[in-house]
């Protein structure tokens, strides 16, 4: 059967039309509820791609009408995002884990390039990649000190791990996790003492909850 017939076939059946919109509102309206109530109920792959590639979109320019700022958005997204990765419920194997921070998380005055080799890093103490390093050794993770979103992605797609734990600002977040989809992208958001891109910071007890969760160990 020619693509053409299979359209023809798809374009004339009222059921399989009302199938489809059921799906989509039914979506909406679950993602819509886990917005306003912070949860999500149940995992579906369904749901999950509704998530990403329509609803974002979609709750963007709806809080743009609404006057919601978009980093509200995003971070109900990110929030709904790790939910479902977490209902997931798969055990992924360390060595396929990949931890994701942007260089901006290093102290501003450190001359040590970790960029290129994390493990260049002398645990001083002066910023989180030291910590981070132990942690990855304690796991048995991967870290990977980025410069920025395409560096990222290239990462990505030369080391194809299972999952990833990232760190990050909200937009940054966004769109990663967006990117690499389908691939389980847990998201935390950094600190900012010292505002955007300065100097940032993570809880190392999120990013150990997080590879904990992800390694289905507690
Ligand atoms: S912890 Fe590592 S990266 Fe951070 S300032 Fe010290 S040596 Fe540099």
């Amino acid at each position: 059967m020619s693509l053409a017939d299979s359209n023809e076939k798809w374009q004339g059946s009222p059921e399989s039309i009302a199938a489809v919109c059921a799906a989509v509102l039914g979506g909406a309206a679950l993602i819509l509820n886990a917005a306003v109530k912070g949860t999500v109920p149940f995992y579906s792959k369904w749901l999950r791609w509704l998530l990403i590639k329509f609803y974002l979109p979609v709750m963007v320019m709806a809080g743009g009408l609404m006057g919601i700022p978009k980093i509200r958005i995003e971070r109900t997204f990110i929030e709904i995002n790790n939910q479902m990765v977490r209902l997931m419920g798969r055990r992924f194997r360390p060595e396929k884990l990949l931890l994701l921070m942007p260089h901006c998380i290093q102290f501003d005055n450190c001359k040590i390039k970790v960029t290129r080799n994390v493990r260049n890093c002398a645990g001083c103490g002066k910023c989180e990649i030291g910590d981070l390093l132990s942690l990855s050794d304690e796991f048995g993770v991967s870290l990977f000190i980025s410069t920025g979103g395409t560096v990222a992605r290239r990462k990505v797609y030369e080391d194809r791990p299972d999952a990833v734990i990232a760190v990050a600002c909200e937009r940054d977040l966004t769109s990663g996790v967006m990117d690499a989809y389908p691939l389980p992208v847990l998201a935390i958001v950094n600190k900012r003492p010292r505002g955007y891109c300065m100097e940032t910071g993570v809880s190392i007890g999120d990013v150990r909850k997080g590879i904990k969760c992800l390694m289905g160990v507690g």
